[in-house]
């Protein structure tokens, strides 16, 4: 068990809070387009404010590449923050410098201060010691809530947290509270439908879960890698010639380990990704050599269905479908109703597919709405996240 907020005293102290704030922002108009990232963040920030902390807050914000560039300021989302609680909130224009610093010494306990964007030092995403260690000097304790990123070993994820006294804020600690019950004690079945494009992302996946879960049920554009595998005709397909044997071997081992590996039965295919032609259908195994599969058919909708529906547990990661083009986005819908509909508890990672089951209007249905896309699937490959393994456990020393 990692040490949380609540197992630190935080009174007076200077608390150096990492978050997410990676906010979507209209590049034109500069406004933030959904504050879902800093209302999951209040709880945290709340607590320590109420609890007397001096609550120094940072967080990246798109990928500046290590140079200051003002369309990746942190300073619209500190205004989003001053609306959202009670307490004093500024802005400091940099992140280590001498803005930041005299801010910090003004503090009173119960104060918020955001710094700038971490990202305009390149030394952040380098994990460099002297970032690491100018970071560590600006408080007493370290507190990582920025889940999103905990895959990541930064400056702000890692580096500083073993300079300083630390601990995980709320967001994390039901993060992991929820996907460590996924893995250790799920309420079964437990069926994981894995989607998307990038075959390699998910095949650290699918080898830990062929132990751990009943199900899994893979769509999307890797399916027709596995199809490939089985000997099956995908046309145009999307397949990653270099996983063809990985993917003959996940087929085989899943004859003798605890899941089932279940595949698409048909697909709406079409000549091209942007082909105005009507799409049609074709089995898995005999998709046209002209054609791609671009998603899901009804056969397999139902198929995938009648899993979902008696599972204990479901997690999904990943589209059934190139769903950013309404054509090809049917399957993936309607898996994201069947996964909010579920009885057994829904889980959904971050990314695309926690963008299309939010977009289906079924986004408050879901048991557990992951903050972290690339995170999430670190976890669900079985492996420990750096963020997090840096923060001490609860038996050691305060
Ligand atoms: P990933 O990042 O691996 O989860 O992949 C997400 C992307 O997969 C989305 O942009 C989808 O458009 C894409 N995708 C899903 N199904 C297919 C498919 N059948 N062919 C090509 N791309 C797909």
């Amino acid at each position: 068990m990692k040490r949380t907020i609540k197992d630190i005293d935080v009174e007076n102290k200077k608390v150096l809070l990492r978050l997410d704030f990676n906010v979507p922002m209209n590049t034109k108009t500069g406004n933030i387009t959904d504050l879902t990232r800093i209302m999951e963040s209040l709880a945290t920030i709340n607590y320590l404010c109420e609890h007397k902390a001096k609550v120094i807050i940072c967080s990246h914000l798109g990928r500046p590449n290590g140079t200051r560039d003002e369309k990746y300021s942190l300073a619209p989302v500190a205004s989003a923050l001053k609306k959202l609680v009670k307490n004093r909130v500024s802005f400091a224009s940099d992140t280590i410098g001498e803005d930041a610093k005299s801010k910090i010494n003004a503090m009173e306990s119960g104060d918020i201060l955001v710094l700038e964007n971490l990202r305009f030092d390149r030394r952040e995403e380098e994990n460099d010691e002297e970032f690491s260690k100018e970071l560590a000097s600006l408080a007493d304790i370290y507190v990582n809530d920025a889940f999103g990123t905990c895959h990541r070993k930064h400056a702000s994820t890692y580096g500083v947290a073993s300079l300083l006294p630390n601990a995980i804020g709320f967001l994390i600690s039901k993060e992991l509270k929820v996907m460590s019950k996924i893995l250790s004690n799920p309420d079964r079945p437990l069926v994981a439908v894995l989607g998307g494009a990038k075959i390699k992302d998910k095949i650290p996946v699918i080898e830990n879960l062929l132990d751990k879960a009943d199900t899994i049920l893979i769509g999307g554009g890797m399916a027709y890698t596995f199809i490939k595998a089985l000997g099956g005709s995908v046309g145009k397909s999307l397949v990653d010639e270099e996983k063809i044997d990985m993917a003959r071997e996940f087929i085989k081992k899943a004859k003798t380990s605890k899941a089932e590996l279940v595949l698409p039965l048909d697909n709406i295919c079409n000549v091209d990704f942007d082909s105005k032609l009507k799409p049609k259908r074709f089995p898995s195994m005999e998709i046209d050599e002209n054609y791609m599969g671009l998603d899901i058919g009804p056969k397999t909708v139902k198929l995938f269905k009648s899993y979902i529906k008696k599972a204990g547990t479901v997690v999904w990661n990943g589209p059934m479908g190139v769903f950013e083009n309404p054509m090809y986005a049917r399957g993936t819908n309607k898996i994201a109703k069947y996964v909010a509909k579920t009885k057994g508890f829904s889980f959904v990672g971050g990314g695309d597919s926690a963008s299309a089951v939010v977009k289906s209007g079924y986004g408050k249905r879901i048991d557990h709405l992951s903050t972290g896309g690339g995170a999430s699937l670190m976890f669900l490959e079985g492996k420990t996240l750096p963020g997090v393994d840096v923060i001490s456990d609860l038996e050691e020393e305060k």
